[in-house]
């Protein structure tokens, strides 16, 4: 087990039955995971990069089963951000220090690209990186939006078993979700993905497909989360992720890819309450604090739970600038683009 640690901390490479066979066995998570953090270290040196995340609508034309804004939850309380309220929170979080912007939100047909243009225009003559997180569009429309600026764009797998996927997305089609992957890639953007960890009926052997995924699709930033039960989904009973496994799945695609940009998700937290700061020492090095201020903080309810919804935007900032610096890390001020392929960087 522990000369698959050292093939892969060297190499970088793994077969699904390795990956497997370290997802099954946790003797060896210290080692799992301190090599996941040497391997940050030697190509990422100490640098975290933060995001702020603007969260500007809960409302979604889809119907994923295990996500609080699907269409059809109706005991949530359902917000669009003005275009003002978005410009705000954006400048606010340029104040703050940001130095990217990612905007996320439901699949929300009244965000035409028309409108999309706009703001991302009057977000980017702020100066920082543009994140958008808005689901699945066509070819042209990605298009357009990145010749407009977005520089990134992320779009998890969610899993990388398509009947898993297709069960729990209705309506969504596996193929397609991986055609909006690779127009992305095809048009230029930073390309985000990444998988839920612990949905009904996933095997350990899908999540090592997973990471292959990940690896196969040389993506820039890959998000692993928990998955987390929802009450208000058909999901609610659901026995949902585990923070341990979560990790190491984590941990193995920072072993596999190791000039990535890892987030520390906020559902690690949510599961953790340290979990931010342990997924820090794991192999991740990019924290996304919420810039949403007010009401849209609870709104925005993916799941339960979620972390630091009555705090203000520039409390969080502090409060993570202090964990961060805790651990002997660094809050990075450039944008934080993906090393790749540069060499390590020397510290
Ligand atoms: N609508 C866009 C972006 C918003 S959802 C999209 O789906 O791509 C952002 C992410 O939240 C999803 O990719 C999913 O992985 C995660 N998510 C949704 N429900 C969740 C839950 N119950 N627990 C943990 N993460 C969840
Ligand atoms: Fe909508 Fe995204 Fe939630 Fe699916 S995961 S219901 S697309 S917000």
């Amino acid at each position: 087990m522990l000369n698959l640690i050292e093939k892969a901390k060297t190499t970088h490479s793994l077969t699904k039955e390795e990956l497997v066979l370290l997802l099954k066995n946790n003797d060896i998570n210290e080692e799992l995971f301190k090599a996941a953090d040497e391997v940050r270290d030697k190509y990422l040196g100490n640098f975290v990069h933060l995001r702020g995340l603007i969260e500007f609508t809960n409302i979604c034309q889809r119907n994923c089963m295990y996500c609080g804004l699907r269409r059809d939850n109706k005991n949530l309380k359902r917000y669009r951000l003005s275009e003002d309220e978005i410009l705000d929170f954006a400048k606010k979080a340029v104040s703050y220090g940001y130095k990217t912007l990612v905007l996320q939100g439901g699949e929300d047909a009244y965000f035409t690209v028309e409108r999309l243009t706009k703001i991302v225009k009057e977000i980017k003559a702020l100066g920082v990186a543009l994140t958008l997180s808005i689901g699945e569009r066509s070819f042209e429309e990605y298009k357009i939006l990145k010749e407009t600026g977005a520089d990134r764009f992320l779009l998890r797998i969610e899993t990388t078993d398509k009947d898993l996927y297709e069960e729990l997305d209705p309506g969504m089609s596996h193929d397609e979700r991986k055609r909006c992957l690779s127009d992305l890639r095809k048009l230029g953007y930073e390309v985000g993905s990444g998988s839920l960890v612990g949905l009904p009926n996933q095997t350990i052997e899908s999540l090592a497909d997973d990471i292959l995924f990940f690896k196969n699709l040389d993506a820039d930033m890959i998000g692993i989360g928990p998955f987390i039960p929802n009450e208000d989904t058909p999901l609610s009973d659901a026995e949902g992720g585990n923070f341990t496994l979560s990790l190491k799945v984590m941990a193995l695609t920072r072993l596999l890819l190791p000039d990535i940009n890892i987030p520390a998700t906020t559902a690690m937290e949510t599961l953790d309450k340290n979990g931010r700061v342990i997924a820090l020492q794991c192999g991740a090095n990019v924290v996304m604090p919420n810039v949403t201020e007010g009401e849209y903080r609870k709104l925005y309810a993916l799941y339960p739970g979620k972390i630091c919804t009555g705090d203000t935007p520039s409390h969080c900032r502090g409060c993570i600038t202090g964990k961060i610096t805790k651990i002997g890390r660094v809050v990075s001020d450039g944008p934080g683009f993906r090393a790749n392929g540069a060499e390590p960087k020397k510290r």
